[in-house]
């Protein structure tokens, strides 16, 4: 049987560079894999970039109602042998039970790289159902600093330089000049984040 493993980390953790390293260590050993990423992240288009610079060409950008059991994306499904999805976090909860349907029903492994919580520091959609259906949840050992040192957990919003807890839950960074995101410690988060919102 094969697993449904959900990695997870703050935001600027290198999940996309750790993901492109994992479908190239794939491709050596032979593997045939198959990158997704949900097309609400509008960032890139149909590519992943890291931060460090690596690329590469995602296979599928999968759209919010479209389903992966379909007579659109099967054929490619059951070619594969490893499917890997960036940005998790955005996929519906219908495209998680998919993936977990995939992995037990058609026998592939599926590794989804994606944050955890939003600006709010709550679960996202595809986040939660990916806590609920994977058989496996860790969190990426990553290099992602809060401004104290600390190792980060969420991810704060500013808008126009001030931290923010108002808005909606998708607001691509560059996408839009005012928003920027910044990883934070929980204490941190409280801090400059929570304490605002809990007035
Ligand atoms: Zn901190």
């Amino acid at each position: 049987m094969k697993n449904l493993i959900f990695y997870y980390s703050a935001m600027k953790g290198a999940k996309s560079m750790l993901l492109i390293q994992r479908a190239y260590n794939y491709n050596e050993n032979g593997k045939k894999i198959l990158v997704m990423k949900p097309a609400k992240d509008t960032k890139d288009d149909h590519y992943l970039i890291s931060r460090n610079g690596s690329k590469r060409e995602v296979d599928v950008l999968l759209g919010e109602k479209e389903r992966l059991i379909s007579e659109q994306y099967i054929d490619k499904l059951l070619e594969t042998d490893v499917i890997l999805v960036d940005e998790a976090q955005f996929l519906s909860s219908l495209q998680v039970e998919e993936l977990w349907k995939i992995s037990k029903a058609y026998d592939k492994d599926v590794m989804c790289y994606g944050l955890r919580t939003n600006f709010k520091g709550e679960l996202f959609e595809g986040s939660k159902r990916l806590m609920e259906l994977s058989d496996s949840i860790r969190e990426l050992d990553t290099i992602n600093l809060c401004l104290c040192g600390n190792q980060a957990q969420f991810n704060a919003r500013l808008e126009n330089g001030n931290f923010t807890y108002e808005g909606e839950e998708v607001a691509i960074d560059g996408a839009n000049q005012q928003i920027e995101y910044q990883p934070l410690c929980g204490r941190c988060y409280l801090q400059k984040v929570f304490v605002k919102m809990r007035r």
